[in-house]
């Protein structure tokens, strides 16, 4: 078991429901997974009274990160339809050929090719073999940052 918490291990356990429970350091019991329990877990948020020193500092980082987001979010569509738009025209033109090139003079010759790959269905894994699933599952973590869907 390579570095795979099992729940009980976590604090947690499902009931016959299939709901997620988790003890608490002062022995209750919560509903949910104990990552993302809001009584555990609460969110800690930073505003201009809590962080007034760096305030400034971290209000322009968010008003700069908006606009590169919605930059790129324009350039990533762009790209998406000029790609597709490039590999319509090198499939049209070499009769899908399952590999093609483009070349532009002064531009990197574009490559069109297929290919295929073998992927493993990790949910019916778990459902049908759940030893297997544990004996290679492996536990991660990172941070994530998202937009709220709250109004600013
Ligand atoms: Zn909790």
């Amino acid at each position: 078991m390579t570095g795979y918490l099992a729940p009980e291990h976590r604090g947690e356990w499902t009931d016959p429901k299939g709901k997620l429970h988790h003890r608490t350091a002062d022995g209750s019991e919560h509903v949910g997974s104990w990552l993302t329990c809001d009584t555990c877990n609460p969110v800690q948020v930073l505003d201009a009274v809590t962080y007034p020193d760096r305030w400034v500092d971290v209000k322009d980082l968010r008003a700069a990160y908006a606009e590169a987001k919605a930059a790129k979010e324009r350039a990533d569509e762009r790209e998406a339809e000029l790609k597709a738009k490039l590999k319509t025209a090198l499939a049209e033109a070499t009769n899908g050929a399952l590999r093609s090139a483009l070349h532009v003079p002064g531009y990197q010759p574009l490559l069109l090719t297929y290919g295929e790959r073998w992927t493993v269905d990790s949910k019916a894994l778990k459902a049908d073999l759940p030893m297997v699933y544990v004996q290679f599952a492996k536990l991660g973590g990172s941070w994530t940052m998202t937009e709220s869907k709250a109004k600013p």
